[in-house]
């Protein structure tokens, strides 16, 4: 049928102007990201991120906190090993704090598979605990924890040690096949100093 016809190419033209202008729109866009994205990285530096693994509510909110006052931190947070092991590889967050007792995988687990994994080898895992004993402290750092903190949580502690674990994370960027052993020497020269005491 002429009509027919006539729709259907009517209908291909258009398909094909859009076509036009989608790969346009495309183009246009691309060109923007690339012009914003030098731009910032010339006049600031890449947020960091924290990633937060804790089932206790009131100790998150503490953190969220904290945080809120450092514009150049942005805060994952997750309640459970799983999921914060799987925020953590979709997100290559900057340093993680994990609780050790959490429901179901421990936190000793969860950063075990985060440093066997190489995507997240190189990450600084942070240990907060309300399990304070020497030994506590000393099996956390040999099992290859950056460093232990103990709860109630200190602020400035907490920010002293944020500070240092970004820092490191910053010096090992893109280098993890050497950072497991640079960790696992920096815990040992926490468990000296802790048991120099
Ligand atoms: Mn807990």
């Amino acid at each position: 049928m002429p009509a027919t016809k006539f729709d259907s190419t009517f209908l291909d033209r258009a398909a094909g102007t859009l076509e036009a202008e989608l790969t346009n729109a495309k183009s246009v866009a691309e060109k923007t990201n690339l012009a914003k994205s030098d731009f910032l990285s010339g006049l600031t530096r890449k947020p960091r991120t924290l990633l937060y693994v804790e089932d206790n509510l009131a100790n998150l909110q503490l953190i969220e906190h904290i945080i809120a006052r450092r514009s150049d931190i942005r805060l994952l947070s997750a309640r459970n090993g799983p999921i914060g092991i799987e925020l953590a590889r979709a997100w290559r967050p900057d340093v993680i704090l994990m609780d050790i007792n959490l429901p179901g995988m421990s936190g000793i687990r969860a950063m075990q598979i985060l440093r066997a994994d190489t995507a997240t080898a190189h990450i600084p895992v942070v240990a907060l605990s309300i399990n304070a004993m020497p030994r506590d402290i000393e099996r956390g750092l040999e099992a290859g924890f950056f460093r232990y903190l103990t709860k109630p949580i200190k602020v400035n502690e907490f920010m002293d040690t944020l500070d240092v674990a970004l820092k490191f994370a910053e010096q090992e960027v893109g280098q993890s096949g050497q950072v497991a052993s640079r960790l696992r020497s920096t815990g040992d020269q926490n468990r000296m100093s802790l048991m120099s005491r």
